[in-house]
């Protein structure tokens, strides 16, 4: 089943192709409709963002969609930057304006716990939310930048269980243990697709 992912990251289209091709999905990014219509992302959870984006992108483009919003939640920040984790430092900020950012109000910070959130919400192709799924990733936050691969907060963030940060780990073993991950294996246990399935004639 074709199904339309709401996002312009490049790096989280091909995470979700690998993640969810096993279950049968051929996932189509913005490149494969002409590009998406903006969504404003005003809401103040991860779960309200991710569910309008996936309602107004299935209303406009007439196809069944999922799209996720995450983010990092920094204990000594109050969870910081939280559903602000993309313009942490501004509107037009860079993932290394934000790290750089998150360095600074960390440094002398001795309590580094980080969690990354993800939730995926899928919408049917009339723009219906069938419903939404939380994932987390537990870790804390390096003292400086390690590692070039992945994006976002990746050089700042070692997973729990591990000595290294995700950019250094790469992306096998960040499928492994990733937010995104944890909110598709969730979105699998409340059955989102096969409802997604059950409302596409
Ligand atoms: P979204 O695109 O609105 O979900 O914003 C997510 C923002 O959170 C990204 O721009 C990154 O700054 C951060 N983020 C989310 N997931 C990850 C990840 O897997 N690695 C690093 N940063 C992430």
């Amino acid at each position: 089943m074709r199904i339309l992912a709401a996002t312009g990251n490049r790096h989280k289209l091909d995470e979700f192709r690998s993640l969810l091709a096993p279950h049968g999905f051929v996932v189509l990014g913005a490149a494969d409709v002409g590009g998406l219509p903006p969504v404003v992302e005003d809401a103040d959870t991860f779960e309200g963002n991710a569910a309008k984006k996936a309602v107004e992108i299935a209303l406009a483009t007439g196809l069944p969609c999922f799209s996720d919003d995450s983010g990092l939640e920094v204990t000594a920040l109050n969870g910081s930057p939280g559903v602000y984790s993309a313009r942490y430092a501004g509107p037009k900020a860079t993932d290394d304006d934000n790290v750089k950012l998150l360095l600074r109000r960390m440094h002398g910070i001795k309590d580094r716990r980080a969690r990354f959130v993800c939730v995926i919400a899928c919408a049917d192709a009339k723009g219906r939310l069938i419903g939404t799924a939380r994932g987390e990733c537990a870790g804390q936050i390096s003292l400086v930048q390690h590692g070039m691969m992945g994006f976002g907060y990746d050089p700042v963030f070692i997973p729990e269980g591990e000595s290294k940060t995700f950019a250094e780990l790469g992306e096998t073993v960040k499928n492994r243990l990733s937010h995104r991950h944890a909110a598709l294996q969730e979105s699998l246990r409340l059955d989102l697709w096969q409802q997604l399935r059950d409302a596409t004639p």
